[in-house]
């Protein structure tokens, strides 16, 4: 196909993989991954440990550059784009090990990640005024993820589970286009399962998703398409 066909064939999916493979010296960890995700959908990604996941969404996020394949957004061949640039576009990942900011509380977490999508990164330190505007913000995100009650908290002090519900607040702060959240529910307790469904319910709304994740039930529940 020639790369304008191949362009326009991509058009309908919002996010698309052709041939996708990376190797680490000699050790091919994604080889030929080929998928699309429509804008829209949720899409799961599933796999046993070590099928490359992960890595798919560090070549997808460009942490790492693949071997040989391509990547799309809308169309667009980004596979050489740079990290910054594919998070300008809107495409935004969530960590397998939670990546939160210990010393701050929950709150103060939520807020920092509000903050540096408009660029005022770490002045709420400085500013009340500035705080209280993100205080409603915060607040339906984290009553969204069941963190309410635990706003004042230190971050250091949180369960695994609970973490992971405060890494999906966080990422969803920065109001991705196409959210990327590997193992969101890992670690959880079955009823905070059942609330991260329901949030990525009610979030999915004007926005693509596409997950990994090891619970078959949440899978099932969620997922549009499941590759
Ligand atoms: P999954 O998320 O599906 O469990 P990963 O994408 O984390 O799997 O890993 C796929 C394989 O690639 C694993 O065997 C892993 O050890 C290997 N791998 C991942 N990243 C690197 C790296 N930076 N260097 C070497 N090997 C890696
Ligand atoms: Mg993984």
């Amino acid at each position: 196909m020639s790369d304008a066909a191949s362009a326009s064939s991509e058009l309908c999916n919002q996010l698309s993989v052709e041939n996708l493979s990376v190797e680490f010296s000699g050790y091919r960890a994604v080889d030929n991954g080929t998928f699309a995700v429509r804008a829209g959908s949720i899409h799961c990604l599933i796999g046993p440990n070590g099928a490359g996941k992960s890595t798919c969404f560090n070549l997808i996020t460009k942490f790492i550059r693949p071997t040989s394949g391509r990547i799309f957004l809308d169309g667009i061949d980004v596979t050489k784009d740079s990290p910054v640039s594919i998070a300008r576009k809107g495409v935004v990942r969530s960590f397998q090990i939670s990546a939160t900011f210990g010393g701050l509380n929950v709150f103060e977490n939520v807020c920092v990640a509000l903050q540096s999508r408009n660029s005022e990164a770490y002045r709420w330190r400085r500013s009340d005024r500035a705080l209280k505007r993100y205080r409603d913000e915060a607040d339906a995100l984290l009553e969204g993820v069941g963190l309410l009650d635990q706003r004042t908290a230190d971050v250091a002090t949180l369960s695994y589970g609970r973490k992971r519900a405060l890494e999906i607040a966080t990422t969803l702060a920065l109001d991705p286009k196409i959210l990327l959240l590997d193992e969101p529910m890992a670690g959880m307790a079955s009823a905070d399962v059942g609330r991260v469904v329901d949030l990525l319910h009610k979030v999915r709304k004007g926005r693509t998703i596409l997950m990994v994740e090891h619970n078959l039930r949440a899978v099932e529940e969620v997922s549009d398409t499941v590759t």
